[in-house]
Formats: structure tokens, sequence, C-alpha cells
């Protein structure tokens, strides 16, 4: 249930399709984004111009994708999907921006991996909305300069401490997106249930969204396989008792974190005697980047009061003690 390693099969895509919010309207929480971005994609009607450069970060499976896709149907334009990996060479980005049309969306998921080269060739594109091409090779190449029609760019990143500072400043639209509060994500799985023709108990639908890590595609991911269990062990409804079963067969973390937060309070407890420890100390002692921690999981275990950040560094909670059955031994008590 990693939101980063999840596949898919063809009809789980379809699911997945079915379950994405298409319309602000449809889209539950981040209210202050929301708010902001209906103005200015009223504004970019109204005028009839392309919308500003649009980026989206926060940790995945908040939203952004959905939000690009939301966008062009409230711009009524249409949209490429890639991603920074993808475009190895700007020649694959050229092909992209000379096919869209004016106002089109050009949605870069993890922009902060493009190549510099690649990111480079984007810089003009998006202000000029100019590129350079080379034409023919050998002693004939040459490059020609040609316009593009006006688009807007929609980044995605989940490291937004590794994004370059001038592609930063391109982006005239930043929003950050936040964990979702349990009664969110509870009317999201209500939503989805719904749309997957489910019975949901209200019970039912608060035990999944207080388990799904703050994230609607965790929520979604969790609905799906409980209501596996419904229709196989169950009635076909998802009541308390059949959520609870499958939440407990799937070994979901009953406040929702997942390997690695639990790896991360763990090691500070063992390890650090809870802490205070720097970053990159338990950076190395899990074996993952500083800044994915900083970024990705931090952020989540800091919200629900797991840790705290000091001074002098990161510090677990009574609260995650608690949480792992682990006992906290006090310096003087002993
Ligand atoms: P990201 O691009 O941030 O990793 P996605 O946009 O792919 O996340 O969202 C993951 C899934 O969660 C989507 O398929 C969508 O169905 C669901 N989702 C995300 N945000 C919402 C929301 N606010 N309301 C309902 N469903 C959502």
């Amino acid at each position: 249930l990693n939101p980063n390693k999840e596949r898919f099969t063809p009809q789980e895509i379809d699911v997945e399709k079915a379950l994405r919010p298409l319309s602000f309207e449809d889209f539950t929480g981040q209210d202050q984004v929301l708010e902001n971005l209906e103005v200015f994609v009223q504004a970019a009607n109204l005028r009839g111009e392309a919308l500003d450069h649009t980026l989206f970060h926060g940790p995945p499976g908040l939203g952004k994708t959905t939000l690009a896709n939301i966008l062009a149907n409230e711009l009524g334009v249409g949209i490429k999907i890639t991603s920074g990996p993808v475009l190895d060479k700007p020649g694959d980005l050229a092909g992209l921006l000379t096919n869209l049309d004016d106002r089109d969306i050009l949605f870069i998921d993890e922009i902060h991996r493009l190549s510099p080269i690649v990111e480079e060739y984007l810089y003009s594109a998006m202000e000029d909305f100019k590129i350079d091409i080379m034409i023919e090779s050998g002693p004939n190449a040459r490059t020609v300069q040609i316009n593009l029609n006006p688009f807007t760019l929609v980044g995605a990143t989940t490291r937004s401490g590794l994004l370059t500072a001038p592609m930063r400043a391109r982006f005239g639209i930043q929003s950050r997106l936040q964990y979702y509060k349990t009664e969110l994500l509870t009317t999201i799985v209500q939503r989805s249930a719904s749309i997957l023709n489910t019975p949901i108990s209200m019970e039912a639908a608060i035990e999944i969204a207080g388990r799904s890590r703050g994230t609607p595609r965790i929520a979604n991911a969790l609905l799906r396989r409980v209501r596996d269990f419904a229709q196989i062990k169950g009635n076909g409804s998802i009541d308390i008792e059949i959520a609870k079963f499958a939440l407990k067969a799937l070994h979901v973390d009953t406040n929702g974190l997942d390997e690695m937060d639990n790896k991360i309070l763990l090691t500070i407890i063992d390890k650090f005697k809870g802490g205070p420890v720097g970053l990159s100390t338990i950076a190395t002692a899990v074996s993952e980047s500083s800044e994915t921690i900083e970024e990705v999981y931090e952020p989540f275990l800091i919200q629900e009061g797991f840790l705290i950040r000091t001074p002098r560094g990161r510090e677990v909670t009574e609260k995650a003690y608690k949480h792992l059955g682990k006992v906290k031994h006090n310096i003087q008590g002993g």
C-alpha cells in the first residue's frame, strides 16, 4: 500500500479512473488551494488566455495528478501527461510541446527529476512560448526557433526542496497540498463506495479513513480491498465488523502509518533513546534520503503527533511509544 509503489492491473486502472474527481466540485478538501485555483481559472477563461504555469507540491497520493486533470476540464482544454524521468532528451520535450494546442496543459509529474538539459530547454518554452529545434544533421545542422501555442505547464513534485530555484521561479501559481483529515477522507471513502456500488456504513467509512495515512489514494486502495472481503466473506456491503476484519487481515496499522513511518519511530526509540536526534542521522539509520524523510514521512508524523522537531533534532512523543507498545525509560528514573 505504499502510494509510491502501487501497481494496477488493467481492471484496477478502470476503477482508479472511475474514482477520480473530474471537476472542482467533485474534489474534496484542500479548500484554500481550490478557492484560489477557481479564481485563476475563471480569470484565464474570461481573458481567453492560458492559465499561468502551476506547481503542485506535497506527498504522493494527495491529488496532484487529479488536480492537473481537473484544471484541464475546467479550462476546457486538452492535457498531455509525462514525467521528469521519462523526458530524456530535449527532443522528447520538443515533440510534446509542438503538439500542444492553444491553452493546453502539459503535466510533468516528478518534475524535480528532469535532467538539467531538459530543464533548461523548458525555460524558454515556459517564458516566451518559443523553442529552438535542431534540424538536419552533420555539416548542415542548424537550429531554428519555433513558436509554440501558449500553454500551461503543470508540474507536480513530492520533493519541492529538490526543485532548482530558476525552475520554481517560473511557476506563477504554487500550491502545497496537505494531508487530509479523517472527516474529509471519510467523505472520499463514501463517495468512492457509492461509485463502486458498494453500501458502506458510516462507522466503516470512518474506520477506513482513519487508517489511510491522510491520503486519498491509500483510502481508495483500502476500500477496494475491504470491498473484496465484504463480497467474499460477507454479504457485499461494508459494515464495521467486516472492515475491521479485513483491515486486520491486511495488517493495516491502526493509525494508518506505513512501514517506513514505523521504522523511523522505532529507530529513534531503539537506537537514539527517543531523540533528539538529527535528521541525517535518522536518514542513515533507516537507509532513506534526508529529503524524503523531511518531505514525505515527517510531515505526517508531525501532524499526527508522533514526532516533534526541536532545535536539537527530532524527538518521538509519548503517542509514538504507546503506538509501538514501547516503554519510555527516564534517565533520572532509571
Ligand atoms: P498524486 O498525483 O498527488 O500522487 P493523485 O492525483 O494520483 O495523487 O490521487 C490519487 C488518487 O486519489 C486518485 O486516483 C483520486 O481518485 C484520489 N483522490 C485524490 N485526491 C482526491 C480528492 N480530493 N477527492 C477524491 N479523491 C481524490
